[in-house]
């Protein structure tokens, strides 16, 4: 009913304030005109809208900054900030997010994976609410083992973090300025924004949409990356790894402590224990391999600390076309 009327009448959608779209773009050169045509005709659908889009060129190798120089001379709501290299997606959300001047901003990937068509019903929900954020529905035109270990990570993060992580969450979220404000004021400096949205919290409605394909150009994640990209997940967003290496420590001790009373009883009474070479190297190879596996997942935890001592800058801006402090 809701979704006719915008569609009957859409001069009805309005906002008050500037609306800040940040688009992260690497190696985009083909997507740059198409997604800011679609842009501007979704723009086109509110009464008087005041926005601006900040373009954030990830290190591209192609015509990506050329493109959007062009546009900005054409648009002056046009912007663009251009890395010194690639230091990706999550730096170059941090990146927009800094600069976005907006009352209300937004994320929104340079392929139409995030369709802007979804913008009028966000104005409409954020009337309500602080956050409006989306997740696909379908997984439709994704290879198949990708949805698989996507779902894993969904599963295993919930169960793992006390966050609640919605399954197909997109980073594509319409935020009032008061969330981006604490999102800023978050210390870290190995970022996983998915998880930090949760941990903010406010009021957030969600839109679920079909999966649509990338308009042109390629996806910038492997799956090696994708794993990488989990990894961070876990240890940005939960501690239970940590304690699970601990209960395992200890059922294992507590394991050996009973195998101990049962061979030594063993040998005082029937003098036969000197057999079951086959089940010890067994039992050794797990063994070792499990305390691998959990140097492992605490070597994760302090490769993050080491990270965050450094306190290195999230990335570097080689030029851009609004007032930046630092150039
Ligand atoms: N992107 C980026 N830096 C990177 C990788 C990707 O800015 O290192 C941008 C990319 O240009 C796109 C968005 O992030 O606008 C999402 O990337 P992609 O479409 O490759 O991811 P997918 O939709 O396949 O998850
Ligand atoms: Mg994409």
């Amino acid at each position: 009913m809701h979704m006719n009327s915008i569609a009957d009448n859409p001069k009805l959608v309005s906002f008050d304030g500037l609306f800040s779209a940040i688009v992260p773009c690497k190696n985009e050169e083909d997507m740059i005109p198409i997604f800011y045509e679609n842009f501007i005709a979704e723009m086109a659908k509110f009464q008087n809208p005041n926005f601006e889009i900040i373009f954030i060129d990830d290190g591209s190798t192609d015509y990506t900054l050329n493109q959007l120089k062009q546009l900005a001379t054409k648009d002056s709501r046009v912007k663009y900030i251009s890395f010194s290299r690639n230091f990706g997606k999550e730096a170059a959300m941090y990146a927009g997010f800094k600069h976005a001047k907006g009352d209300f901003v937004a994320i929104m990937d340079a392929d139409l994976q995030d369709p802007p068509s979804l913008l009028t019903e966000m104005f409409q929900k954020i009337k309500d609410c602080d956050c409006v954020a989306t997740r696909r529905s379908t997984r439709t035109n994704e290879p198949p083992v990708r949805s698989f270990f996507a779902r894993l990570f969904y599963k295993v993060l919930n169960l793992l973090s006390p966050l609640k992580f919605k399954e197909g969450a997109r980073d594509f979220r319409l935020m009032r300025r008061r969330v981006v404000d604490e999102i800023l004021r978050m210390g870290e400096v190995n970022r996983f924004l998915k998880g930090m949205y949760e941990w903010v919290g406010f009021k957030t409605e969600w839109i679920e949409y079909e999966n649509c394909p990338r308009v042109a150009g390629q996806t910038k994640w492997s799956l090696a990356g994708l794993g990488l990209y989990s990894v961070e997940a876990f240890t940005s967003f939960s501690t239970v790894p940590l304690a699970i290496v601990s209960v395992v420590g200890l059922a294992f001790c507590l394991l050996s402590l009973v195998a101990i009373i049962f061979v030594s009883i063993r040998q005082l009474m029937f003098h036969n224990s000197a057999f079951g070479w086959t089940s010890m190297v067994c039992i050794l190879f797990f063994l070792s391999g499990l305390q691998l596996f959990c140097l492992g997942i605490i070597g994760q935890y302090m490769s993050k600390i080491y990270l965050e001592t450094k306190r290195r800058q999230p990335y570097i801006i080689q030029e851009a076309n609004i007032d930046i402090p630092e150039l």
